[in-house]
């Protein structure tokens, strides 16, 4: 058994079983021992791989809707530049590089990063040596905000229930034997629709952080994950566990997988409201702001490279990589136009 094992298997031993919020919540976030605080698991050769690891491209487009948001906003000078879990700084770092554009945004960012991990907020640092960081987006002080989050939502805890001719009941974790293993709880009332749930309270308190603060003082939120809408919502349960960018058990050895689950996008945009929200795929918004063009100039540019450049291209727009199953999210106060990449 791993340290980390052992401590919530004692835990389990004391109080009984836990949800598997929790569980997640110590699997990842363990100050010693938990998957983000331990290590950089992101990148080519890590457990898995984001968008603005695979190509700067990812981090251009999204500097460059930022800008356009920036710009139609009137240039608020200062304003808040806010990006939660920043992972190595990539996409911020190429994001700022893109927006040089208009070499008064970078000036009028105040730049936050919103990150628990010691280990990555090392790494954002060496990327980004101007950013400030924060615990929780309520710490980043007030006024007009754009906002980001790649694979931020995902990695939160969150509570998965069954539905039990009884009643629904919540996915506990256990122990049988001296190793942890899956449970239900009692029948607790809820609601009818479904035969699987998975919520996460803190995923839904950061969007309404997020969503009163835009509302009062302006700005947006573009939200970038993994998830569905109605038209494409799964099944069953979707948290699982990525080892050597494999599905693993969730409960085998915690703190050495990631954990993630699919964001239902329908349910973050009522969290959001009173912002208006626009949702669509990474591969349409993507092209939509021209990573078609900058794939070819840069290929022009770095001719060795062009290979690799349609690769990446490919691997974030086709539907059958990531152009499909990551949904984009913008979020901004009522009465605006539509963003620039969304339909
Ligand atoms: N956005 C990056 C990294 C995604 S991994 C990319 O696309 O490459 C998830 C990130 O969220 C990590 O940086 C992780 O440390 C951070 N994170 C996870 N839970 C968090 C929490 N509760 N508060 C702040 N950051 C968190």
């Amino acid at each position: 058994m791993t340290p980390l094992a052992r401590l919530i298997a004692d835990q389990i031993a004391k109080t009984g079983p836990i949800s598997l919020a929790e569980y997640m919540a110590l699997a990842l976030g363990h100050p010693q021992h938990g998957y983000y605080c331990r290590r950089d698991p992101l990148g080519q050769a890590g457990d898995f791989t984001t968008a603005p690891e695979i190509s700067q491209m990812f981090g251009e487009m999204i500097g460059l809707w930022l800008l356009s948001i920036w710009q139609s906003a009137g240039k608020p000078a200062p304003f808040r530049l806010v990006e939660l879990g920043p992972g190595r700084g990539t996409l911020m770092a190429d994001a700022l590089r893109a927006a040089r554009l208009d070499p008064g945004f970078a000036v009028a960012a105040d730049l936050w990063l919103v990150e628990t991990s010691p280990v990555l907020r090392a790494a954002q640092a060496e990327r980004l040596p101007q950013a400030a960081w924060a615990d929780t987006v309520t710490e980043v002080p007030t006024g007009p905000m754009l906002l980001v989050a790649n694979e931020f939502f995902d990695a939160l805890p969150v509570h998965q229930f069954l539905r039990s001719p009884e009643g629904w009941r919540e996915v506990c974790v256990g122990l049988e034997d001296g190793h942890l293993t899956r449970g239900l709880s009692a029948p607790l009332p809820g609601p009818e629709d479904g035969e699987w749930r998975e919520e996460s309270p803190l995923a839904d308190r950061i969007a309404e952080e997020i969503a009163r603060r835009i509302a009062t003082d302006g700005g947006a939120a573009m939200i970038v994950d993994y998830g569905y809408t109605t038209a494409d919502r799964p099944p069953g349960p979707t948290l699982q566990a990525l080892r050597n960018k494999a599905p693993a058990d969730p409960l085998d050895t915690p703190g050495s997988a990631d954990l993630t689950w699919l964001i239902d996008f329908d349910h973050l945009a009522d969290r959001l409201s009173p912002l208006a929200a626009w949702r669509t795929t990474q591969g349409a918004f993507l092209a939509s702001l021209g990573i078609g063009q900058r794939a070819a100039a840069l290929a022009r540019a770095r001719p060795t490279e062009a290979t690799t450049i349609a690769d990446a291209l490919e691997r974030l727009t086709a539907p059958e990589h990531m152009g499909q199953l990551f949904k984009v999210l913008a979020a901004l106060p009522h009465g605006q136009s539509p963003p620039a990449g969304f339909p």
